[in-house]
């Protein structure tokens, strides 16, 4: 499903190359649920942003499926990332001037237009995050959990291959977060759906199949056991204007 092959990435900083991922290489299979840990700025972020094709890597290359994606331009791997990619953020990221319907509607648009089919699924949607009564409320009514519900049905509306989410209980009360799991863990289970989780919580990563964890730059199987260490460490903050969506 996904190949990360010899990725390499740093970032020109002050005329300086600040390298933040080398050699990583990973095999991800389809349908399987992967944690991703790591320290603060240790790049998880960063290497998100490459698997969806935000960013393109100075080495190495990222296969989802039959597409090379670092063999793409910039424009073809937007195109790709708005068809076959779900996001999930920390800060829910869902647009405060559009409803939680509009807000829904949203990745059909950008990939391409809403069909009846499409708009019946953004409804049923709605309708298994419990959340049918409030398609037409705004964002800011909602609560932290319920915006994050939200968000998880828009990741999946348009039938993606791949399910990304960075931190997505970190903005979350433990219980709150908790159930956002059950339901993100339930939702992409049941449509066979591939899960890459960002997390500091090892209650997260005790749902994965395979818990991988970026040290100095490479990924490699989580040494300690989960449970070892503490079951929330503070949420990393929230990366900066290179986050772009689309
Ligand atoms: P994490 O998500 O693991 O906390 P990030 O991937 O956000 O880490 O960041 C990894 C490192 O890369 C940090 O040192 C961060 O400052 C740096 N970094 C990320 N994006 C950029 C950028 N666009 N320009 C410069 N440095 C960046
Ligand atoms: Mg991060």
């Amino acid at each position: 499903m996904l190949v990360l092959q010899g990725i390499a990435k740093g970032y020109q900083e002050g005329g300086r190359y600040h390298s933040v991922l080398e050699r990583v290489d990973a095999v991800v299979r389809e349908g399987e649920f992967v944690a991703l840990l790591g320290p603060s700025g240790s790049g998880k972020s960063t290497l998100l942003n490459l698997i969806s094709g935000i960013d393109a890597p100075n080495g190495g290359s990222v296969r989802i499926g039959d597409v090379e994606l670092t063999a793409m331009a910039e424009r073809e791997r937007t195109l790709f990332r708005r068809r076959h990619i779900g996001f999930v953020f920390q800060f829910f990221n869902l647009l405060p001037t559009l409803t939680v319907q509009e807000n829904l509607l949203l990745p059909l648009e950008l990939g391409g237009g809403v069909t009846p089919a499409g708009a019946g699924r953004a409804e049923e949607l709605l309708d298994a995050v419990g959340l049918g009564a409030r398609a037409h409320a705004f964002p800011d009514r909602l609560s932290g959990g319920e915006q994050q519900r939200i968000a998880i049905a828009r990741a999946l509306v348009h039938d993606p291959l791949l399910v990304l989410a960075d931190e997505p209980t970190g903005n979350l009360d433990e219980r709150t977060g908790e159930k956002i799991m059950d339901l993100l863990d339930h939702m992409v289970r049941n449509t066979r759906k591939t899960l890459i989780v960002v997390t500091h919580s090892r209650d997260v990563a005790r749902r994965a199949d395979r818990v991988l964890e970026i040290h100095n730059g490479t990924l490699t199987r989580a040494s300690e056991p989960a449970g070892q260490t503490p079951r929330r460490a503070a949420p990393d903050p929230p990366t900066g204007p290179r986050t772009r969506r689309s």
